[in-house]
């Protein structure tokens, strides 16, 4: 298994509540005894490289110099550009190339489609539409780092709520878009981005339900 970088750092002073309100990164980083991986490859609070040593080391050493253990993995899928400036490029390309856009039916001049809110679709849809595109899932998505053309789990996320929004016209498109070996079939259902998520979306859940419906789309020969 890779060893995930950890960093130490400085203690800062204690937040107030407002500082303390949950942030997207809270999801994405464990720090001290959160830390599950077994080894890390630790970064001094300097910039130090100290090697990849066991976590209980990496927190001993951090504690003998009062700085807290940040593991900062989670952003793993995302080129660093400048410390937490990373490159989203590549995961803005896959919602693209998932055909993660909107494909009216309507126009402009027609009335607004009324949508029923008890219909299992627009439920379906409802539970993984809040998405705000922070990537934590993807970072943190073990199939990404493993085979980089998966298309990952926000834009099959997103792909879920378009085949579910009855207004959308290019569903079929949609649907051969994620049916290939980098698309939904790839997901191993880890569950690391439903976990990880900060809106409580179930991205895992939504690449059930495409599975699902590229499953049936091929035994009907739509695909
Ligand atoms: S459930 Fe699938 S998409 Fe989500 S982290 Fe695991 S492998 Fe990646
Ligand atoms: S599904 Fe959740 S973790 Fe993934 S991009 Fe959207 S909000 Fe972020």
């Amino acid at each position: 298994m890779r060893a995930p970088p950890a960093r130490q750092v400085r203690r800062p002073r204690a937040p107030t509540e407002e500082e303390n309100a949950p942030i997207t990164l809270d999801k994405a980083q464990r720090i001290n005894r959160e830390i599950t991986a077994p080894e890390v490859r630790l970064v001094a609070d300097d910039g130090e490289q100290l090697g990849i040593v066991p976590v209980a080391e990496a927190l001993r050493q951090a504690e003998e110099r009062d700085v807290d253990l940040v593991e900062i993995a989670p952003l793993a899928n995302l080129p660093v550009i400048r410390d937490l400036v990373t490159d989203m490029r590549e995961f803005f390309d896959k919602w693209a190339r998932a055909k993660g856009s909107f494909v009216p039916t309507a126009t402009r001049h027609d009335d607004f489609a009324v949508v029923r809110s008890d219909k299992p679709e627009r439920r379906a849809a409802d539970a993984a539409i809040e998405c705000i595109g922070c990537a934590v899932c993807y970072a943190s998505c073990d199939v990404v780092r493993w085979s980089p053309a998966y298309l990952g789990p926000a834009a099959l996320n997103r792909v879920w709520t378009l085949v579910n929004d009855e207004r959308d016209g290019d569903r079929r498109t949609r649907l051969a878009a994620v049916a290939g070996d980098a698309g939904c079939h790839a997901c191993h259902t880890q569950m690391g981005c439903t976990e990880r998520c900060p809106k409580e979306i179930a991205p895992t859940a939504s690449i059930a339900g495409l599975k699902r419906l590229t499953a049936r789309a091929a035994l009907k020969g739509e695909l």
